[in-house]
């Protein structure tokens, strides 16, 4: 019957990414299950989306009752989760207003057209955002054109204008692209797909100081790296700065589609029709956002994040003692090491075969962000699988 399957996706699906041969079936907490009934160690966790782990009660309940509810109503209607998850997102951060979206490309989208108009309103008509190599924004033509990552360059030309690379963690370099046209600066704090390489707290200080003397906006990407992944419910908290814009995705929904754009209040310059969306604030999504911010709150899982992070990498820098692995690294449930040898893709699928699901970047590095619900056990097991295959031979 798989086969079966298999081969109708294989003639059906845009081939979009290479998949393994199995079809997830079910989830339950840390673990996925196949088609065949075998289950998986989740540490990809949706990649860096399921904050609740699979199938979380909470998530389940608040969809179920909404959409008995209200499904839709358009979004020229306000609607009640709406209001009260606009209230609680952004009680739980230092920006004002938010802007509601289904995925994190989408999210950013609102940032960079948010600060062009901030441009065209306060700065004579600027709109070049100064990025970062390495970088990651998503894949609209727009936010790939924002995105650092050398190998998307030549694609899909001409992508959107207005966009310079800075040197990661480099503030001279920043410094040198700004001109009479820059009106943003954008940034992730933890460059995520890049490899979870974090941003010096003395860069991010002298990035917010540099953008507030030239009247320019910061803008944290933090689709990956919000919602606890990192420790604390922004990762901006771990460096005491506060950006003008800031983008959440991936966890903030738990796994329902579902991304943000907050700002402060002076950069509340829409007008009617500068930005919108079918789906955005839609009733069902706004329920699943509010229901995974509550469970986050209630089960303590930004504090969980923290301390199983430090569990998992001191369990990593044992197996680093005695096998191929180095540079480990990382913030919360955001980690990541390198391989000594380009042995990626038979790390992930020798974890694959022993029922562990990891994510490599590249062939080179690999990334862990399991759900926040781990367990110091799920870690034990997870490293105890990783170590026969990072084994050095
Ligand atoms: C995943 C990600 C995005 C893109 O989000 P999508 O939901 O895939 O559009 C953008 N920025 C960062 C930092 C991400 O990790």
């Amino acid at each position: 019957m798989d086969h079966h399957l298999l081969d109708l996706a294989g003639n059906t699906l845009l081939n979009v990414t290479d998949r393994p041969g199995i079809i997830m079936d079910k989830g339950e907490g840390m673990y996925l299950s196949d088609t065949n009934g075998n289950r998986y160690l989740d540490f990809v966790g949706g990649w860096a989306v399921n904050c609740l782990g699979h199938s979380p009660d909470a998530l389940g309940r608040a969809l179920s009752h909404q959409a008995a509810r209200l499904v839709n109503a358009s979004p020229s209607y306000f609607n009640r989760p709406m209001i009260e998850f606009a209230r609680s997102l952004t009680n739980r951060c230092c920006f004002d207003r938010v802007f509601f979206a289904s995925s994190g490309a989408e999210a950013n989208e609102g940032a960079i057209k948010l600060a062009r108009k901030y441009g065209t309103l306060k700065k004579n008509g600027a709109y070049d955002i100064i990025t970062a190599h390495n970088g990651f924004h998503g894949r609209t033509l727009t936010t790939m054109a924002a995105t650092g990552k050398a190998a998307w360059e030549p694609l899909f030309e001409p992508k959107t204008r207005g966009f310079q690379k800075s040197v990661f963690n480099d503030i001279s370099s920043v410094k040198s692209l700004i001109s009479e046209n820059t009106c943003a600066v954008m940034i992730e704090p933890v460059q995520g797909e890049g490899g979870v390489h974090a941003a010096d707290p003395g860069y991010i200080k002298a990035l917010r100081r540099l953008c507030s003397d030239h009247g320019i906006l910061l803008i944290f990407d933090e689709i990956q790296t919000g919602m606890g992944r990192t420790g604390k419910w922004f990762c901006y908290e771990h460096y005491g700065v506060e950006p003008d814009i800031m983008t959440l995705g991936k966890g903030i929904g738990g796994g329902f589609p579902l991304s943000a754009m907050l700002a402060k209040e002076f950069l509340n310059i829409f007008d009617p029709g500068d930005q919108g969306g079918t789906y955005s604030s839609q009733p069902l999504a706004m329920a699943a956002g509010l229901a995974v911010l509550q469970a986050l709150q209630d089960q303590h899982l930004v504090e969980k994040s923290r301390k199983m992070g430090r569990y998992l990498t001191d369990r990593l820098r044992e197996l680093e003692k005695t096998h191929a692995i180095r540079h480990i690294r990382g913030m919360g449930l955001l980690i990541a090491f390198d391989l000594e040898a380009d042995t990626g893709g038979r790390v992930v699928s020798t974890c694959l075969d022993n029922h562990l699901l990891i994510n490599g970047v590249g062939e080179r590095t690999i990334r862990l962000m399991p759900p926040l619900i781990v367990s110091e056990r799920d870690i034990d097991h997870c490293v105890a699988v990783l170590g026969t295959a990072v084994a050095r031979r």
